[in-house]
């Protein structure tokens, strides 16, 4: 063989080489990014959407599947209870047919749970925890956005509350019967509960999925930072604005829930008349401005966190320690109260 001609196949060899080599690596990354899309990585994926009238952020990772497609899943989870829980809207609500109702009504296991898990609350808290509040709700138009918020007189209030209050509801095995023409509304828990059975989800899909659900200030963990660090948290301030906070907790796994008069509230001549009441009085509660509890699930710490607003810094908050929950509480004067354990998750 000449020379050129050798030079020419040794050229031809290289340049075949050289695509093979090229390929390889085509593949070897089409097969690296498949993998990751398929199972997930470990970055953190952020997805906000507007559940139970407030803005939830799902933060998750997971190595196992794609965490885009977890989030939509807990999204999906949430916006599922949302409907099944809204009181004053028809759509697939077992809660709004259950208020419309002439008679007993016989309802599926997870409304029988969430309806005796407020029962319970009720009953522990001497009433604070008020699942049956919906038409007082409604007469102060705190039942939707858009509805016109007013101070009714003392006559309607009084009313209302004939039509208001725990004692009108009944619960035997599943089946529910609501007496006084009481309605119903678990605002004051749903949410929590929602969000926790999302985050049951996220860990259904995978057990190692790490990350958290924030919706609207109530926070649960679905498992620690990158798998080992605590998400640090902060409580917000009651008379700041939106991003001002008066403390931060470090929480690795569990849920915090804070009640505030700052969350919904309309004024008149300079009074505050916001969303969680006494159902002693019919008014908005005035015993605290701010409310946070600590509990392993949300639902718990959602439902004490409204019913330590209403009662304020008391002896039954303090006795929540014995449910394994901690509390925080702001007085009406901005005074700060917390029990032992509550400092406990203020260090990291
Ligand atoms: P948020 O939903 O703003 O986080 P809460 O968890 O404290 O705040 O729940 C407040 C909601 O609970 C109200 O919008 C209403 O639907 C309902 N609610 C109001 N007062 C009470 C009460 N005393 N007990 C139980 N639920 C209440
Ligand atoms: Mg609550």
């Amino acid at each position: 063989m000449r020379k050129a001609d050798r030079k020419d196949v040794l050229k031809k060899r290289i340049v075949i080489q050289s695509i093979v080599f090229l390929t390889a690596i085509l593949i070897f990354l089409a097969v690296a990014l498949w993998m990751n899309f398929s199972r997930g990585s470990t970055a953190y994926v952020e997805k906000d959407e507007f559940v139970f009238g407030t803005l939830v952020r799902v933060v998750v990772s997971s190595e196992k599947r794609d965490p885009k497609a977890i989030a939509d899943a807990m999204i999906q989870e949430m916006k599922r209870l949302e409907s099944k829980f809204h009181p004053y809207h028809d759509g697939n609500s077992v809660i709004f047919k259950l208020n419309h109702a002439t008679g007993p009504v016989t309802v599926d296991e997870e409304t029988a749970f969430l309806i005796s898990k407020s029962l319970y609350y009720s009953e522990i808290t001497a009433g604070a925890f008020d699942p049956a509040l919906g038409r007082l709700i409604k007469l102060w138009g705190f039942d939707s956005p858009d509805t016109k918020k007013r101070v009714p007189t003392s006559e309607e209030i009084a009313k209302a509350l004939e039509s208001s209050g725990y004692a009108n509801v009944e619960i035997h095995s599943k089946e529910v019967s609501l007496k006084n023409h009481a309605w119903l509304d678990l605002g004051g828990i749903a949410k929590g509960y929602a969000v926790d059975q999302a985050v049951r989800l996220a860990k259904k899909i995978d057990e190692n999925a790490t990350g958290f659900v924030d919706a609207g200030g109530d926070i649960a963990i679905i498992g620690p930072k990158f798998g080992q660090f605590p998400w640090k948290i902060g409580i917000r301030d009651p008379r700041g604005g939106p991003q001002d906070i008066i403390g931060v907790v470090y929480l690795s796994e569990g849920a915090i829930a804070t009640s505030g008069d700052y969350e919904r509230y309309f004024e008149v001549d300079g009074v505050r008349y916001h969303h969680i009441f006494d159902s002693k009085t019919g008014y908005p509660a005035r015993k605290s401005i701010s409310a946070t509890v600590i509990a392993e699930k949300l639902v718990d710490a959602d439902a004490l966190s409204t019913a330590a607003f209403v009662l304020g810094w008391s002896k039954i908050v303090e006795g929540f320690v014995g449910l394994g929950a901690q509390a925080m509480v702001i007085d009406a004067e901005g005074k700060i109260y917390k029990t032992k354990g509550f400092v406990a998750y203020e260090k990291e």
